[in-house]
Order: structure tokens, then C-alpha cells, then sequence
């Protein structure tokens, strides 16, 4: 079995969200049950920097309006032996971001990922290989159906969808369809409420499709971001799967990770006291080992809930916590957060860049983990919590709640803290709940967040979920 998986985000080449942990570590994943993957992405700026590269081929793709001419090349993903082919065409992709520059979005992606989706249907003729799998993730890559289908470019590979996020789905103004070399059939198929919708299109024209989890999966049935309708209707027929992210625990491990102070394990966590107090150190926060270090590490933008960590930052601060989040994005909640620490000096501090090396050192550092998502399809950073030790608090949505049970003193189990309303006050007093037992019975909490080290949230299961589905599709 072989498949190719191709997709806007792959760590370490490019990374703004939980997309680009999932795709090499899925792709390594399935790997070891045996089957070639490879992955395919475009070269934006910087990868050379991370992976040798060497060029195996040449295309020329005809794209709005002119004849693109782009290179292969072939690198290497640093962990495994994952293949990684990168699309160069250095007009779309030589540029300072992925997605666009200080919130803008740049105005031609719809090309930009027409001709990914476009280079992945001609790339196997390219490399000699036939894949049995086009395995494409989220709106960036869901014209490959539909090119395939309307005989632009047809496949014989069978084609799996996975949508990450719902929220981002790719609408253009119809008049856009034009320099896609797409017949008019296919620009009607993609019509959806009177934009170009290629996430819409993704589903309709993909033999299957998944999401990251099994709660998200029902709830995009009832509230699918418009797209309920045609979700409910790949449902009914058996085609609409809700398979869990995993965790890739030789990048996220506290027994091993690099970029941490000092590493520990759930036999013997007093690493954690070593994280904290060098976090405390480093970032201005009191050096107080018994302070709940309340952590955040998100996107900036309205999905993750941070109009109730506004609402309710003062209160969250009278609990008598310390608090350290790191994100970019939404300016709104940049300045907030920025003005917030100003406010909270040695109690509260903000990190607004993109930073792996600080993502894991909050993961290790602080005590609580705070996620009061308004949706989440999967969520990686509540399971990366749990496994440094990090007691998620999180709100009861999508994979959030596959994944985090409320903690119940009585049957000492579970292994974080849930609420359900959309309400700053439900997050208070989840977050109050997780303060308490912090101090109130410093030995429960040791056991509740030994229990969340213990977890296997690992690839395992989920990769062979994929595994079946990839099976069904190929007979
Ligand atoms: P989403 O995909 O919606 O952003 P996930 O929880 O699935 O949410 O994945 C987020 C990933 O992005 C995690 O690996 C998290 O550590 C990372 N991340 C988000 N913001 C930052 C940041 N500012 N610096 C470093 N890593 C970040």
C-alpha cells in the first residue's frame, strides 16, 4: 500500500497549527503498519534550511493564465524516513509566510493551492511511483478530487479527505474559478451559497472523508460552519469518519525532550519543579515553586475561546495563580494579553511569537493547562499536557472532549477539569475546581496528573483506523 499525503503544513518545514503536527507524524505512523507514505507540499522559504534537497523533476502546470513552470525536489522529514517532495515555484511560495504577512491573508492563495492540488495529480507520473492513496488534508488541498473527477487530471489512487478545521474552507468569488482550468460542470459543483467553496468541493468529490475526531464529527452534522447539509448527506452513507489525533511522543516527551530545562517522567516528575522554577526565572514571574502556573499556548483567533480568558482575566488572577501564554495573532487579543502582563507584574507574563522551543518549556513548566475552546476539532496541546504532567482545564467541544474526563475526588479518577457552557464563569469555576485541589491535597494532585502521564494517546490506534479506511478504498 502506498500512500501520498499532501498538504499545506508539514513540522518542521512549516508549521501555524495542529495540521503540520499531524501529517509527518501520521504519515510515520502508517509507516510502520506498513505502508509507504510520502509527503508533498509546496517549498516555501526556509525549508532548505532544515532538510538537503535535490531536484528529481520538472513540470509545467497550466495555471490562470500562463503555463508555471515548478521543480521537485525531494527532501527528507528529520525524524523517520519519511519522503518529502516539495513543490518549487518560487512566485507562489518564496515568501515571508505561509498563509500570508501581519494578518493579511495573501489574495492569490485559491492559485497557490490550485496548483499544489494540481502538481500532486501529476507528480506520481513525475516520480515513477503510483500511489494507492491521495491522502489530502483541509480546503488547501480539496481540489484534488475535483480536478481528478472532472477529468482535468483523473486518478486511478483512491482519494481521502481529512478536514482539520471546518472554520477555514477556502470561498472565492466564482469569478475567481476562471484561471483554474476547471470545466464549468466542475465550477457549478464547487458553487456553494454563491462562492467557490473548495473545502465543499473536497467533500462532495472525495471518496471518503475523516475529521480529527469522533465528537467533532457529530457536532459539524448539526453546526458545520453552512457545510452541515453535505456533511450529513456523506454521513448517511457511511463515508464520514471521526478518527483521533494522535500525539508524536519522540517530539513531545518529557523523559527525552531537548528543549526543556530538565527532563522527567511520570516514575519520577520532580523535573517539573526545575522547569517551573527556571520559567519563573526567566520570564519574570515570582519565584514562588507552590504558585499554580496557569499555561497557554494557541492561536490567537476567536475559536480558542479567549473572549472568556478576557471576560474573566481578573477574577482568573484573584485565584491566586500565575499565568503565561504564548500566541500570535488576532491584534485584539495581542494587546490585551500584552497589557495584562503589564497589569500582573511577577504574576503574569505574554509571549507573542510563534516559538517551539517556548511551547515546550510552558508544557513543562506550568501546572494547569488552559484550553476553553469554542470549537475544537482535535486539539493537540491538552494531550501534549497531559503527558508533561500539565493538567488540562478545558471546555467540553469536539476532541477536547474525546479526550480530558472531569476529575472526581470521590472515585479518584479522571484527568483533567471540563465545563460545558460558553461562559466565563464556567471557565472560573473549572479553573477554581483545578486551583483547589492544587492546594487544598497536593497528593491527589500528584496522582491526577500521573494518571494523565500515563495516557497512550500515540498514533497506534488511530493510524490503524486510517489503515482500514485506506483498505476499503483500495478493495
Ligand atoms: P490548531 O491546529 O487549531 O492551532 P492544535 O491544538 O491542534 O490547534 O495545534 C496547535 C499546535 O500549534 C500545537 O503544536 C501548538 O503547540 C502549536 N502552537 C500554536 N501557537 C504556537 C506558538 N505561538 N508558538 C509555538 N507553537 C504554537
Amino acid at each position: 500500500m502506498k500512500a501520498l499525503f499532501v498538504a499545506a503544513e508539514c513540522a518542521p518545514f512549516a508549521k501555524v497549527g495542529g495540521l503540520a503536527d499531524v501529517v509527518p507524524s501520521l504519515a510515520r505512523a502508517l509507516g510502520e503498519l506498513g505502508v509507504e507514505t510520502a509527503v508533498f507540499m509546496p517549498r516555501y522559504r526556509g525549508v532548505e534550511e532544515k532538510s538537503g534537497l535535490s531536484e528529481i523533476a520538472s513540470l509545467t502546470v497550466p495555471l490562470a493564465g500562463e503555463d508555471r513552470s515548478c521543480r521537485i525536489l525531494r527532501g527528507k522529514h528529520p525524524k523517520g524516513d519519511v519522503p518529502v517532495y516539495f513543490l518549487d515555484h518560487p512566485p507562489y511560495f518564496d515568501r515571508p509566510g505561509i498563509y500570508g504577512e501581519r494578518g493579511e491573508e495573501y489574495p492569490d492563495s485559491l492559485e497557490r493551492f490550485a496548483l499544489l492540488s494540481r502538481a500532486a495529480l501529476e507528480l506520481p507520473r513525475a516520480l515513477g511511483w503510483q500511489p494507492d492513496i491521495l491522502h489530502i488534508h483541509d480546503w488547501h488541498t480539496s481540489l484534488v478530487p475535483v480536478y481528478s473527477r472532472f477529468g482535468v487530471f483523473p486518478t486511478g489512487a483512491g482519494i481521502l479527505l481529512t478536514i482539520h478545521n471546518l472554520a477555514y474552507q477556502g470561498t472565492y468569488p466564482v469569478e475567481r474559478a476562471r484561471g483554474l482550468g476547471l470545466p464549468g460542470e466542475a465550477v457549478s459543483a464547487l458553487t456553494h451559497r454563491g462562492e467557490l467553496n473548495l473545502l465543499y468541493g473536497g467533500i462532495r468529490f472525495a471518496d471518503l472523508v475523516t475529521t480529527v475526531s469522533p465528537t467533532y464529527a457529530r457536532e459539524i452534522q448539526v453546526d458545520g460552519e453552512g457545510l452541515e447539509g453535505v456533511l450529513r448527506e456523506r454521513a448517511s452513507r457511511g463515508e464520514l469518519f471521526g478518527i483521533l489525533n494522535g500525539v508524536d511522543y519522540e517530539v513531545w516527551n518529557p523523559e527525552t525532550d531537548p528543549l526543556i530545562w530538565a527532563n522527567y517522567s511520570a516514575d519520577d516528575p520532580s523535573g517539573k519543579a526545575i522547569n517551573k522554577a527556571k520559567l519563573q526565572g526567566e520570564l519574570g514571574l515570582s519565584p514562588e515553586p507552590d504558585m499554580p502556573l496557569v499555561g497557554m499556548i494557541s492561536r490567537l483567533v476567536d475559536q480558542k475561546g479567549l473572549d472568556l480568558v478576557m471576560a474573566a482575566f481578573d477574577r482568573m488572577m484573584s485565584l491566586g495563580i500565575q499565568f503565561v501564554i504564548l500566541g500570535t495573532g488576532n491584534p485584539t487579543y495581542e494587546r490585551f494579553f500584552r497589557e495584562a502582563a503589564g497589569k500582573y507584574p511577577g504574576k503574569a507574563t505574554a509571549l507573542i511569537t510563534f516559538s517551539e522551543e517556548w511551547a515546550h518549556r510552558i508544557e513543562a513548566a506550568a501546572d494547569i493547562f488552559l484550553m476553553p475552546s469554542k470549537f475544537e476539532p482535535c486539539g493537540l496541546n491538552q494531550m501534549y499536557s497531559l503527558r508533561y504532567g500539565t493538567v488540562p482545564v478545558v471546555r467540553a467541544t469536539g476532541g477536547l472532549a474525546d479526550t480530558v474526563r472531569e476529575y472526581d475526588p470521590a472515585s479518584d479518577t479522571g484527568n483533567g477539569f471540563v465545563f460545558e457552557e460558553y461562559a466565563p464563569e464556567a471557565m472560573l469555576s473549572a479553573l477554581r475546581r483545578a486551583v483547589e485541589l492544587y492546594r487544598g491535597d497536593p497528593e491527589a494532585w500528584r496522582r491526577l496528573m500521573v494518571r494523565g502521564m500515563r495516557e497512550d494517546h500515540s498514533w497506534a490506534s488511530s493510524a490503524r483506523e486510517y489503515l482500514k479506511l485506506y483498505r476499503r478504498l483500495t478493495g
